[in-house]
């Protein structure tokens, strides 16, 4: 019996050679070679009759080889080798391209079966290049097929051999991660017949089987391990927050909290006087109030006699945050500083003596410099804003300095409740899913490239009116490199300049040192320049009230969610803002798409439109998640996550140490821990 995560080597028929074609392919465990999954699947049980091939079906024919194959040399390069096959109802007739040799695997008066799609015409019936095989040797038709990723060093022979030896060796043998019990009351095989079938499926009904319980691994494991995370954290009981007065913070805002912003932050302060450290996710749409949510806690947590951190994804919103949550929170006597990195060495050091002597009492800065630089006497809560750039395991980094601070992480990102739930497994979710009264909304259009000139004398009128604008342009093309994104930018920003002579064109790439590109934001917030051309870099948001327009080029290439965060960008302000989106695509998906768009305001439909049309993966963008990469589950099956979810609450981890195990390794495995 082999260890799943032994070497490839372990296995029957692998040696260094094969092991290190595989390797190319990124399998170098058992496990992984078990896990590649095929792609998709043939069909190949269904056999016809001669006459009633159907045009274009992909169809096996059982037949003889009516007369000796003909071999003709079309040009160089190209021979083909025909031949007719008859049955009990017609001839069908069949071509090779460059493969003569099969004209000495085939003798007369002998049956074959030839599986390939059937073509059907005036001339009568034919295949090209079918899979063609004794009828009595069947291996490769009869059945449904597996069809599989390969590369140049591993054909696919090769690979089914290794499942083949791997299934043998393993994947009967070894322990089910699934608890017997679960697989039980969830109806769902066992994995030795899961992972044969997935592999080599008898028929449809075991796929199927053998693709739910394996969706239902992925799931499961995903969130035993992310209750891991919420348990490690939950074992650390901290001194609770004793309840405090707040009316002198609600006294000092200049207007009153909305419903949504008031349950945000009761569920938060609960949390803090709960005894056990909170863990919580505040999500609402750009422009919801987050901030204020915020506020609260940090003032609670202050009037606690603790220290507050706020850790912004870039300096710029560091220096807004600053702004505006030390003109609220001073005069209540709160001592707040920031601290990034273009804050004085000398200055620096005092802040960090301040903090260790605990004569400061709210740090404002980046996440670099409070993860790494800042000693805090007592740490009573850390804020992070715009979560979803951090990861699963960044939140863990935090806890495992030692305080075990209460956390309060704020997304821009409304991600659908369902899955909420297991993207944020190990956070408590605060939906902040209202607007202050009174916000105009951002009108949004969708139009063709035609539209360009007309775009062009709308913005120049903003302009003349002293609003800015915001131009997102996308990488060249997906995977292209990032000189190509640099040349985009540029070339776009040339264009523009000449459109717009009396305007300065200021433009961000992602190629840019992230100083200067902070540089250019933080002179395009100050209004030095009236219009920002970027890649999707200010989707990390700074604050420019004054910006009106947000015009996204090529829009068919973002996903929904990620069109919703870049109009974000704007109506910021008390002007009416818009947003142009400008494509030339004609896909129906694309209209469907970009028509959510215009018609939805709301960042919590958007989500859930997104993950309809598109799936989860589109609006998390490459994996921003920060989650294992799941290799046969779909995150919008909602149904099978919640079957999931219920059954790793009820596992009791002392009872299952393997399981427990392997959901942890997910996480270490894909370096998210
Ligand atoms: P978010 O971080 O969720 O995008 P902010 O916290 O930056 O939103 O708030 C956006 C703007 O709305 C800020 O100017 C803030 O002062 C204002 N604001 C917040 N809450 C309210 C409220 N309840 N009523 C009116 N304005 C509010
Ligand atoms: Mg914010």
């Amino acid at each position: 019996m082999t260890d799943l995560f032994a070497n490839l080597q372990t296995l029957r028929g692998i040696g260094v050679r094969r092991a290190r074609a595989f390797q190319k392919m990124g399998i170098t465990t058992v496990n992984d070679l078990l896990t590649w999954f095929p792609r998709r699947y043939e069909d190949r049980r269904a056999v016809k009759a001669i006459a009633d091939l159907v045009d274009g079906e992909s169809v096996c024919v059982r037949g003889f080889v009516a007369a000796p194959p003909v071999v003709t040399r079309v040009r160089d390069g190209l021979d083909l080798l025909q031949f007719p096959v008859t049955d009990h109802s017609g001839v069908m007739r069949v071509t090779f391209f460059n493969r003569l040799w099969i004209k000495n695997t085939l003798a007369p008066g002998t049956a074959y079966v030839f599986y390939g799609k059937a073509e059907r015409n005036l001339f009568g019936s034919a295949m090209s290049n079918p899979v063609a095989e004794r009828a009595d040797r069947q291996e490769e038709t009869g059945r449904i097929w597996p069809v599989y990723s390969l590369s140049a060093g591993v054909s696919r022979r090769m690979l089914c051999q290794g499942v083949r030896a791997a299934l043998r060796e393993c994947a009967t043998t070894l322990p089910d991660v699934i608890p017997e019990e679960v697989r039980r009351s969830y109806g769902l095989c066992a994995a030795g017949f899961a992972y044969e079938n997935i592999h080599f499926p008898e028929n449809e009904a075991a796929l199927a089987d053998a693709r739910r319980r394996l969706a239902f691994e992925e799931l499961f494991l995903l969130a035993v391990g992310l209750r891991g995370f919420r348990g490690q954290r939950e074992a650390h009981p901290v001194e609770a927050f004793r309840d405090v007065d707040m009316s002198p913070f609600y006294d000092a805002l200049p207007f009153t909290l909305t419903d949504a912003q008031r349950r945000c932050i009761a569920e938060a302060l609960s949390d803090m006087r709960s005894g056990v450290p909170m863990n919580r996710l505040c999500q609402g749409d750009v422009g919801s109030g987050k901030t204020m949510v915020a506020a609260a806690c940090v003032y609670h947590c202050v009037r606690n006699g603790r220290q507050a951190a706020l850790m912004a994804p870039t300096e710029l919103l560091a220096r807004q945050h600053y702004e505006g949550l030390s003109a609220l929170l001073s005069p209540l006597g709160v001592r707040v500083a920031l601290l990034t990195g273009s804050v004085s060495a000398k200055e620096k050091r005092a802040i960090r003596r301040r903090t260790g002597e605990q004569d400061l009492d709210f740090v404002i800065g980046t996440h670099a410099l409070i993860s790494d630089g800042v000693e805090f006497a007592r740490l009573g809560l850390v804020v992070t804003d715009e979560q979803h750039r951090f990861g699963v395991a960044q939140r863990g980094a935090l806890a495992a300095k030692g305080q075990y601070p209460h956390i309060l992480v704020m997304s821009a990102t409304p991600i659908p409740r369902t899955l909420a739930l297991s993207v944020y497994g190990d956070l408590d979710v605060s939906f902040l899913d209202e607007l202050p009264p009174g916000r105009r909304k951002i009108q949004t259009y969708a139009v063709s490239g035609d539209y360009r000139p007309r775009v062009y004398r709308f913005l120049e009128k903003q302009m003349a009116e002293g609003r800015q604008i915001y131009i997102v342009c996308p990488m060249v093309e997906e995977g292209a490199e990032a000189s190509d994104d640099r040349k985009a930018v540029t070339e776009y920003a040339y264009e523009l300049q000449n459109v717009f002579p009396n305007r300065r064109v200021l433009s961000v790439h992602g190629r840019m040192k992230p100083k200067d590109k902070e540089a250019v934001m933080s002179a395009f917030a100050a209004g030095d320049g009236e219009v920002l051309i970027s890649t999707t870099v200010i989707e990390v948001g700074i604050d420019v009230p004054n910006a009106s327009v947000m015009v996204v080029e090529n829009a068919e290439r973002f996903g929904l969610s990620q069109l919703h965060q870049l109009r974000g960008r704007v109506g910021r302000g008390k002007h009416q803002s818009y947003c142009i989106l400008i494509s030339d695509s004609r896909s129906e998906e694309t209209r469907r798409r970009l028509r959510v768009m215009v018609t939805t305001s709301d960042g919590f439909r958007v989500a859930e439109e997104d993950l309809r049309l598109r799936g989860p993966g589109d609006f998390f963008g490459e994996r921003q998640h920060g989650l294992p990469p799941l290799k046969i589950a779909n995150l919008a099956d909602s149904e099978l996550l919640r079957q999931a979810q219920t059954a790793a609450a009820e596992l009791s981890p002392e009872r299952y140490p393997l399981t427990v195990r392997r959901a942890a390794e997910l996480f270490s495995k894909s370096g998210t821990a």
